[in-house]
């Protein structure tokens, strides 16, 4: 989801072109039925990016010392696949923050089901202006979904809504490689220019003022059974729903795209995690 043309960052870039663009009804109306429909396809899957339970689970066996007064700031949930582990294997408080209302809104029924929404705040925000007190959080989580702030805007910022010794954990996408094809190379270039290897990815942490960094690489099934995979039925009925609809079928066909492109570079690229430490 984060490395199409189309994708949920530029969605939100599209909306806040027409906000700019306040005397051309037709071109904002057009561009808000874009949006939503962007946001319809993602909200038909559970997840809106790779990952998977036991991934959010291993990152979360790498952060201690959390209790019943903890909170946990989840930037970008989506849905909440991650939210909900969050809340099922800590006793802290999860505030979810989306800037999109029908992810929350899928978050919070889901949260519902899991009989954690007691301790879940769901809010409707921008991760590049966080609602939250400086120094009030015990650690910020965000799977999949640092690239729409830039990863060294990110670690940077919202650095100053940790406590002391207060924990990041992000995925992030980063070369898994020194070295790789010109074809793949260039697409994420076009899509995400700060896609970089781990090594550079964590002196970028150290130098931002973390310490104790961890990573891992996320494992193949959590792009493919997790990511790819339910995506292709949700295409079927999204394109049997939207027939000759453009933005639906070049959506459909960028996700298609980047599917195919996975399985062919799987060994150059992968989404990474990495869990530090306000140093
Ligand atoms: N963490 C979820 C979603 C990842 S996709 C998962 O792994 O399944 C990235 C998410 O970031 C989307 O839900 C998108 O709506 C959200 N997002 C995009 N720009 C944002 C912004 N500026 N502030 C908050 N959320 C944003």
């Amino acid at each position: 989801m984060n490395n199409d043309n189309i994708n949920m960052a530029n969605a939100n870039n599209n909306n806040t072109n027409v906000d700019n663009t306040t005397y051309d009804e037709n071109v904002s109306s057009i561009h808000e039925f874009d949006f939503s429909l962007i946001c319809e396809y993602f909200s038909s899957i559970s997840r809106q990016g790779p990952g998977s339970d036991e991934s959010t689970q291993r990152a979360l066996s790498m952060i201690h010392d959390l209790g019943a007064d903890s909170v946990i700031a989840d930037l970008g949930c989506g849905c909440g696949s991650q939210t909900i582990q969050l809340a099922l294997h800590t006793q802290a408080k999860v505030k979810a923050l989306d800037l999109f209302p029908l992810f929350i809104d899928k978050l919070m029924a889901r949260c519902r089901k899991a009989g954690v929404s007691d301790r879940v705040e769901a809010i409707e925000g921008d991760m590049c202006n966080l609602p939250f007190e400086k120094a009030s959080l015990d650690v910020i989580w965000s799977e999949g979904a640092i690239y729409n702030i830039g990863f060294k805007r990110g670690i940077t910022e919202w650095r100053e809504y940790l406590k002391p010794d207060g924990w990041l954990a992000v995925s992030e996408a980063s070369w898994l490689t020194d070295s790789r094809p010109s074809e793949i190379e260039d697409f994420w270039n076009e899509a995400y220019p700060e896609i970089d290897t781990i090594a550079n990815k964590v002196q970028q942490l150290h130098d931002a003022g973390y310490r104790d960094i961890r990573t891992f690489v996320l494992p193949t099934e959590c792009w493919t059974d997790n990511f790819y995979q339910p995506q292709k039925e949700a295409q079927r009925l999204f394109l049997e729903r939207y027939p000759d609809n453009k933005t639906a079928a070049e959506l459909v066909a960028n996700q298609r795209h980047e599917a195919e492109l996975y399985s062919r570079y799987s060994d150059y690229y992968g989404y990474v995690f990495y869990v530090a430490r306000r140093s």
